[in-house]
């Protein structure tokens, strides 16, 4: 089985989002499992130089417009990688979509879509190698689905959506620059109401859908989570399904993790969290203290409910509790946060920057994680907590739903309960839940075991990677 991957991130070249770690750990795991892989991106700044062995292949001509084809290989385990370099669209300061400053990138039509059309010609062979499936992530390469469906002798296409609340939506002026047949031009294919969407070349023209949960695949099918394309996802129902994401259980394994203080296991999970939190209360400047450490780390956006912790502050300030945040991203919401951080130095610390780093060590310290999400297609971090003994505090919504087991009754009697799923977006639905689970931890055996159920859980890619191959052979 060949298979083309392409997207716009992948871990170990570019990153600002679970995207990139599913475009990084799905290859390799096929790749482990024998399939014959590549992963297409964009050639960023300095992305040539992380390849091993990189080596110019071809130039392939889109518009006018030159990409060179460099090959090499990415980590340990020899992934290839596919870098469409063409300088003018992608070698400039910032990350894949923004500039230093945060502000989009005024042509990321014109570099997604000259990008798209690349790949499909990669899809059908200009690389001197023609996969049988080509698989597509996030609307950056819809329009590849597109331009590859028209194609007599095409691969199978799958695509992926990780987040329809990210479309890529488009006027009619960019839909006539890019060359786009005009028989597209109309509902049924990409235009989306008035104007078109690069996400909806995947939805109409792949051979089949997938998103990162089940429950997340259900939702987009309503209104509430459609973002307008729930009549599309109801129209192409039947080649729809949801395949939970896995995690990088070798980066992510408190065992192992050089990055922490004191690795641990579920047999030395309840002396060594005190360790690490002690250790990272001290890097934080937060006083040593074996109160619950409630953590939050994410992207400040609607999307994660950074906001709800904010408007549930009078009631957290009223609970025995030590706050740490890692995040950023809205501007509000950075300040409103920095000046309770300024407020309370004593019980609240925030830093405001990406630091995978800093997330591990918050990660094996904390006792619980906090994930107001409004909505949530697979979400990475309640996965990592559990993996690390720390209870996930969850709304009850996509892929968070699906991977926390709410600790109740029945869940605590038989072992399974991992964490707190509570059911509204609200900063009472959250309040409620957070007190939840710091009753639970209150108990020391109940929490032992709420802890070794997390811990004992199965987050691995290779479940995940199996339904794909299955989807893909069924192709
Ligand atoms: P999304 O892709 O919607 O941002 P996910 O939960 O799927 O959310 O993945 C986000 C990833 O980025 C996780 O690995 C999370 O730990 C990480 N992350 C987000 N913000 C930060 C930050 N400020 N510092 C370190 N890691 C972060």
């Amino acid at each position: 089985m060949k298979v083309l991957h392409a997207a716009s991130e992948c871990l170990g070249i570019a990153k600002t989002g679970g995207l990139a770690d599913v475009v990084a750990a799905l290859p390799a795991a096929q790749h482990a499992m024998g399939m014959d892989v590549r992963v297409c991106l964009p050639a960023y700044p300095g992305a040539r130089e992380k390849l091993n062995d990189a080596r110019t292949l071809c130039t392939i001509t889109v518009r006018d417009t030159p990409f060179e084809l460099i090959e090499g290989t990415l980590g340990a385990d020899g992934l290839r990688i596919w870098l469409l370099d063409c300088p003018p669209l992608f070698d400039r300061p910032g990350d894949p979509y923004r500039t230093p400053e945060g502000y989009e990138h005024s042509d990321n039509h014109w570099r997604f879509g000259l990008f798209s059309e690349a790949v499909s010609l990669l899809a059908l062979g200009a690389g001197d190698w023609q996969p049988d499936v080509l698989h597509l992530h996030d609307w950056q390469v819809g329009l590849a689905a597109a331009w590859t469906a028209r194609a007599p002798q095409r691969p199978r296409i799958v695509f992926t959506i990780h987040n329809l609340a990210y479309q890529g939506v488009f006027g009619r002026d960019v839909f006539d620059a890019l060359g786009l047949p005009g028989e597209w031009w109309q509902p049924q294919a990409l235009e989306f109401y008035g104007r078109f969407a690069f996400m909806k070349g995947g939805l109409y023209f792949a051979d089949a859908i997938t998103t990162v949960s089940p429950n997340y695949a259900r939702e987009i099918q309503t209104l509430e989570f459609g973002w307008g394309l729930d009549g599309v996802l109801r129209e192409r129902a039947s080649v729809l399904t949801g395949v939970l994401n896995g995690i990088d259980i070798d980066t992510w394994s408190p065992t192992r993790d050089p990055l922490i203080e004191r690795n641990y296991n579920g047999a030395t999970v309840s002396s060594a969290k005190p360790v690490n939190k002690h250790a990272l209360q001290a890097e934080l400047g937060l006083p040593q203290s074996d109160v619950p450490m409630v953590v939050f780390i994410g992207r400040l956006a609607a999307q994660k409910g950074a906001d709800l912790i904010l408007a549930a502050r009078t009631g957290i300030d009223a609970l025995d509790l030590q706050l740490v945040v890692l995040a950023s991203g809205e501007h509000d919401l950075e300040t409103a946060l920095m000046q309770w951080a300024q407020e309370q130095p004593q019980r609240v610390s925030v830093t405001l920057r990406y630091d995978e780093a800093l997330a591990h060590r918050i990660t094996a310290a904390a006792d619980l994680q906090l994930m107001p999400s409004r909505f949530e297609p697979c979400g990475l971090n309640q996965m990592y907590a559990q993996r690390y003994g720390t209870l996930p505090i969850a709304r009850h919504t996509g892929g968070l739903a699906d991977t926390i087991v709410d600790a109740n009754e029945a869940t605590l009697a038989d072992g399974t309960a991992s964490g707190v799923v509570f059911p509204e977006a609200s900063a009472d639905s959250l309040l409620l839940g957070l007190e939840r689970g710091l009753e639970l931890l209150s108990a020391p055996k109940r929490r032992l075991a709420l802890r070794r159920a997390g811990m004992r859980r199965d987050f691995s890619w290779k479940a995940s990677a199996e339904r794909y191959a299955t989807l893909y052979t069924k192709l």
